[in-house]
């Protein structure tokens, strides 16, 4: 499934299953990229069905480089 880190972070992900909303809170591995900068990846269970999810973040916005 895809969406957005800020979508995820705000709990606006619902398991695909069971209709729960998952996030930060159900404990996501997070998947590094190589090179460094910001996972694009996280697979994370979710606690009512035990869905194995994996997550693709993909990119809301202009990403700011500083
Ligand atoms: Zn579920």
């Amino acid at each position: 499934m895809h969406t957005t880190r800020s979508s995820f972070d705000a709990g606006e992900v619902r398991c695909p299953k069971c209709r729960r909303h998952v996030g930060p809170s159900d404990g996501p591995k997070f998947i590094a990229t190589l090179g460094g900068g910001e996972p694009t990846l996280a697979t994370l269970t979710c606690e009512r069905c035990l869905t194995m999810l994996s997550i693709r973040f993909v990119p809301a916005e202009p990403i700011q480089i500083a």
